[in-house]
């Protein structure tokens, strides 16, 4: 019908996965990873494949062992990954069924599969392109040791995402359908015509057009792909390191530091579609999201609800998560204030599981 896949997700499907922690599981969560893994191999890990305990990385060929390695000899997990993936399905959950679809490229492979299973379980509809280029499914792999995460990313046919899929007869019978877009910043590494094209649709459609900064490289080392998409940004979700990293490159911008000066200069940068005001929404872990709105002198703050040390068991795709909760508060046409509570809400849900689950 008329009212369904609503909102339209575009971004990189990645296959990830978790390890067990060298922290002891939480009781419920025993279940998930064998206890004879834990605190075993991923000090050796991180030295085989000279990764940092750390850091979030693109795969070099001396990684590519790592993905078979993880799950062959240390009872990894596989599971459905890429982070606007992971904020489609956190969408759909809350949302009514058949409320969500997600967009990119994969390869023609099992991985393939598994991952169109994992998003069909969780109800999200998928329209991969099958990479033109015969390229394996793009994989995350993850080493947890201790609090410290180190991420390895082999893009592979999520690098691949043509234009051309978008602007197919099926495929954009679909975005003209939608009326919420919502990209993950990691394509414009990718395909920004894509995300342009996403962007000008909804200007001259007065959809909503959402934009994720997703990690400070982007804002970094793709500058000009984000600055390009700026003007189309109804709403921005970043973290506090993403968003003063953005200040940081624009010599225009005088406060480096201040979230919340940062935020309002976001707000107030030029916008097409004049008929919505830009809200921009900057998440800081424990902190209070701080949220600009377009026009608006004082900067909205929502407290985030405590989790207990205890209970936190992977803080990896809190924002993912955040932002999936956010945009069907929005979706759903409930006010900021809701929507950044439900944020708060399945983030907190999320940073209790292994991984982005
Ligand atoms: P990112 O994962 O992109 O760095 P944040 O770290 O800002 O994003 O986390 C996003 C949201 O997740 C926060 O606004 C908060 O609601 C929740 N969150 C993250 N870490 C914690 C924590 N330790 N305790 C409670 N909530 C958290
Ligand atoms: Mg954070
Ligand atoms: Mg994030």
């Amino acid at each position: 019908s008329q009212e369904q896949y609503t909102l339209l997700c575009l971004e990189n499907p990645l296959l990830g996965n978790s390890m067990p922690s060298m922290t002891p599981l939480p009781q419920y969560l025993t279940n998930i990873a064998s206890t004879d893994i834990q605190g075993k191999g991923d000090e050796a890990m991180l030295q085989k494949y000279g990764l940092k305990p750390n850091d979030a990385i693109l795969a070099e060929e001396k990684h590519m062992g790592l993905y078979e390695d993880l799950i062959q000899n240390h009872d990894a997990k596989l599971i459905a990954g890429g982070a606007a993936q992971n904020t489609a399905r956190g969408a759909q959950y809350i949302l009514p069924p058949s409320s969500v679809l997600y967009i990119g490229c994969v390869g023609d492979d099992h991985y393939a599969s598994l991952l169109t299973d994992a998003c069909n379980a969780a109800g999200l509809r998928t329209e991969y392109l099958r990479s033109p280029k015969n390229s394996p499914t793009g994989r995350c792999g993850v080493i947890i040791t201790g609090q410290d995460r180190s991420m390895c990313t082999h893009l592979a046919a999520a690098n691949d995402y043509e234009l051309s899929h978008l602007k197919s007869a099926p495929v954009w019978s679909l975005v003209q359908a939608a009326k919420f877009y919502y990209v993950g910043g990691y394509h414009l590494t990718v395909c920004p015509e894509a995300v342009l094209t996403l962007g000008k649709e909804a200007a001259e459609k007065d959809k909503v057009f959402m934009l994720s900064l997703s990690a400070p490289f982007i804002p970094q080392f793709f500058k000009s792909q984000v600055d390009e998409t700026a003007p189309y940004w109804d709403y921005v979700v970043g973290n506090e390191t993403e968003v003063r990293t953005w200040a940081q490159v624009h010599d225009d911008v005088e406060e480096k530091e201040d979230v919340k000066v940062i935020a309002r200069k976001l707000a107030e940068l030029p916008k097409v579609n004049g008929k919505r005001k830009r809200v921009v929404i900057v998440t800081q872990g424990t902190e209070e999201t701080v949220i600009a709105v377009q026009g608006e002198e004082s900067v909205r703050e929502f407290k985030v609800h405590v989790v207990g040390q205890e209970e936190i068991y992977d803080t990896n795709g809190a924002g993912d998560a955040f932002a999936g909760g956010f945009i069907a508060g929005i979706v759903e046409g409930k006010s900021l204030e809701e929507s950044v509570d439900r944020g708060h809400w399945l983030a907190s849900l999320s940073i209790k599981e292994l991984g982005p689950s």
